[in-house]
């Protein structure tokens, strides 16, 4: 599993392109704690349930 984040609109996801603005997405290397803006901190939490 790799998470992966949308360099367009900064929703994480686990998909190969962007569930929100369909843009393609690149690996998040970093980890969840780095997540500074909570809008962020939700959607990863609903990519990853
Ligand atoms: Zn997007």
């Amino acid at each position: 599993m790799q998470l992966k984040k949308c360099e367009k609109c900064g929703t994480y996801t686990l998909r190969d392109s962007c569930p929100k603005c369909g843009s393609p997405t690149k690996t998040a290397h970093y980890k969840f704690i780095k997540i500074k803006t909570e809008k962020s901190r939700e959607k990863c939490q609903l990519d990853l349930v």
